[in-house]
């Protein structure tokens, strides 16, 4: 089996600069290298070398595939760069935000001739709901382009600019996985990836999973929304989530981001334990953590 993680982050140099625009003690010049020393990262220096860092770390840990999320809007030329300079190895997604309007036209060059693959929405934190005319458009440009799109659900915790002393003013009522099954109902062609198993809409991602065929979730995160659920445990979530969308809906990912951290090799022992605890067999576990992902993204 090859393993392949459907959900890294890039924070390339430029995600840095955009991030901290709003930060006024911060130097015109240097930026990027100037917060990754304020919260002890390792400075992500020129994209390539960003890329071949995250190639080299794929290859410690046996990672055959991964998707590396662009993530923040504007930041599409560096995971373009990234996808570029290891094709074999990336696949490209990019957070955009639909509430900005001119969506097709917006869409037209990331999932055109730049080759990217996964539309990535974060409803809470750019205030639209997921059965709005504007994500509608979005999930058309994925369909002519024969792009998936990623719908952030749930809780939404943003490590960095929590660290940034960045305001999160995050309205999590629109991150609701029934909203988006309304709109993936429409596109059947189109795949959609719910993170986190809904991030705490776990009943309701189930619930539209069931709804849409095409609805997959992925597995990220150390899942910390289980919390939320009296007595839920990992292996309760992939036994449950198989019950429901079957093992081909269910598609591996780490949450990797920054460095000298890279990849999350914990989240996937735990997973991997927590798939075995739950009694899945070897193809349904070879499904999940590989196979899907190689399905989606050929
Ligand atoms: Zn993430």
């Amino acid at each position: 089996m090859r393993l392949c993680d459907v959900h890294c982050h890039l924070f390339s140099s430029r995600f840095l600069e955009l991030l901290s625009e709003g930060i006024a003690d911060l130097p015109v010049t240097g930026r990027a290298t100037a917060v990754s020393q304020r919260i002890g990262w390792t400075d992500p220096g020129p994209i390539e070398a960003l890329a071949d860092r995250w190639a080299a770390e794929m290859d410690r840990h046996g990672v055959a595939r991964m998707a590396l999320i662009a993530s923040i809007a504007g930041d599409e030329d560096s995971v373009a760069a990234a996808v570029e300079r290891h094709p074999s190895r990336f696949v490209g997604f990019f957070v955009f935000n639909p509430a900005q309007g001119n969506i097709a036209a917006r869409l037209s060059r990331p999932l055109g001739h730049q080759g990217l693959r996964g539309v990535c929405l974060f409803p809470a934190m750019h205030g639209y709901r997921l059965d709005d005319e504007r994500v509608r458009e979005v999930f058309a440009a994925a369909a002519t382009h024969g792009a998936a799109v990623f719908a952030h659900c749930g809780v939404l915790s943003v490590g960095i600019r929590k660290k940034l002393g960045l305001p999160s003013l995050f309205d999590m009522r629109v991150g609701d996985p029934l909203a988006l099954a309304a709109t993936a109902a429409r596109f059947p062609d189109v795949p959609v990836i719910v993170p986190h198993f809904g991030a705490g809409f776990f009943r309701e991602a189930l619930m539209a999973a069931d709804q849409c065929p095409n609805i997959h979730l992925d597995s990220s995160s150390s899942n910390g929304w289980m919390k939320f659920h009296p007595g839920l445990t990992l292996d309760g979530v992939f036994r449950q989530a198989v019950a429901v969308a079957g093992a081909s809906r269910v598609v591996f990912g780490t949450d990797s981001s920054f460095f000298p951290r890279g990849w999350q090799q914990p989240v996937y022992a735990a997973q991997e334990a927590a798939a075995r605890d739950a009694g899945l067999s070897e193809e349904d576990r070879m499904q999940i953590f590989g196979g899907n992902f190689e399905r989606l993204f050929p």
